[in-house]
């Protein structure tokens, strides 16, 4: 009968449920172990500027390199290591192997800032700043070569805290920018007041701009935005040459995305830096594309 229907559906529900939260405690005990354990990665994803037709640095990605499941993207452990407070330790670790790998790179005399995400957690910790000192000092890195993303949510939801701590950031000497803009909910008038360098345009809205107005005109909106409060703008997630051609026309020369290159170990992104945006297959077909 139906109750006993019910209560069927009800064990089942509860059973998986049961799984899930095991699957997730026993994640986040590996999870816990991985920095220890050195299974974390981190992959360089290189940006670009096209009307400069050069690299003006990398971002760092954090990868897990799980010993049963391989390679495990953020996507899947971030929003656990958010909830767990992990992140904090995760973000720390990612700062220090970027800023090493950039001052590597600085000895080698290229010349190469890299961008770390700092997690809302992290964000608001307050020893965040003096964190970020040692590991320039501890690296040999010039504040100047960091670059910190955070996304519009972080950066718009306690203005006060927020307005006084990237102060502190920017004075510090780093470059701040705002990631995944455009998913968020900015007022424009803190943004205005708010010490941002950079506002990276969503791949959501990139994603599209071959077939979609709307997002095409979002775009515009944010490049326009971007110049009159005096920004720069880069556009993430760029997969094609017409999505490169449409940014470009509008006015945003910052790409990065599939197209140019994929997050990739640092001894290959070494040596993608070293031989230039000319060599870069991408690089080939937008001058075909443009002759
Ligand atoms: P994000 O900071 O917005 O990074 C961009 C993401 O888009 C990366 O995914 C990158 O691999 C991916 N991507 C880049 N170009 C393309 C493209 O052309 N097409 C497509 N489909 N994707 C592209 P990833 O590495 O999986 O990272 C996902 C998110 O995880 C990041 O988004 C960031 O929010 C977070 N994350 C990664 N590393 C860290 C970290 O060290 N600390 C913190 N707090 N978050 C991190
Ligand atoms: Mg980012
Ligand atoms: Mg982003
Ligand atoms: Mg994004």
């Amino acid at each position: 009968n139906a109750k006993a229907k019910g209560r069927g559906r009800f064990q089942f529900y509860s059973g998986e449920m049961n799984a899930r939260a095991l699957q997730r405690l026993r994640m986040e005990n590996e999870l816990r172990k991985a920095i220890d354990n050195n299974e974390l990665r981190v992959a360089y994803q290189p940006k670009v500027d096209v009307q400069q037709r050069k690299f003006i640095g990398v971002e760092a990605l954090v990868r897990w390199d799980h010993p049963k499941h391989g390679i495990v993207s953020p996507a899947e452990f971030i929003p656990l290591a958010e909830e767990s407070g992990l992140i904090v330790d995760i973000d720390n670790w990612v700062l220090h192997k970027a800023c090493h790998q950039a001052s590597e790179w600085l000895n080698m005399g290229i010349t190469c800032p890299v961008a770390v995400n700092v997690s809302a957690l992290n964000f608001k910790k307050t020893n965040l700043v003096e964190r970020i000192k040692t590991a320039l000092r501890e690296a040999d890195l010039p504040a100047s070569l960091l670059e910190l993303e955070m996304t519009e949510s972080i950066v718009m939801s306690d203005i006060e805290l927020n307005t006084e701590r990237l102060t502190q950031l920017k004075e510090m000497g780093t470059s701040i920018s705002i990631d995944d803009f455009g998913t968020g909910y900015s007022s424009l008038s803190y943004l205005r007041r708010l010490p941002i360098d950079q506002v990276k345009i969503d791949r959501s809205f990139v994603n599209e701009i071959d077939c979609n107005n709307e997002d095409m005109a979002i775009v515009k909106a944010i490049i326009a935005m971007s110049t009159t409060l005096k920004m720069e703008v880069i556009a993430e997630g760029v997969e094609t040459t017409t999505q490169t051609e449409k940014l470009s026309k509008a006015g945003c020369h910052r790409l990065q995305g599939f197209f140019y290159a994929k997050p990739m170990p640092a001894k290959f992104a070494t040596e993608t830096l070293l031989a230039g945006f000319d060599a870069l297959p991408a690089a080939k077909k937008l001058a075909t594309a443009t002759s």
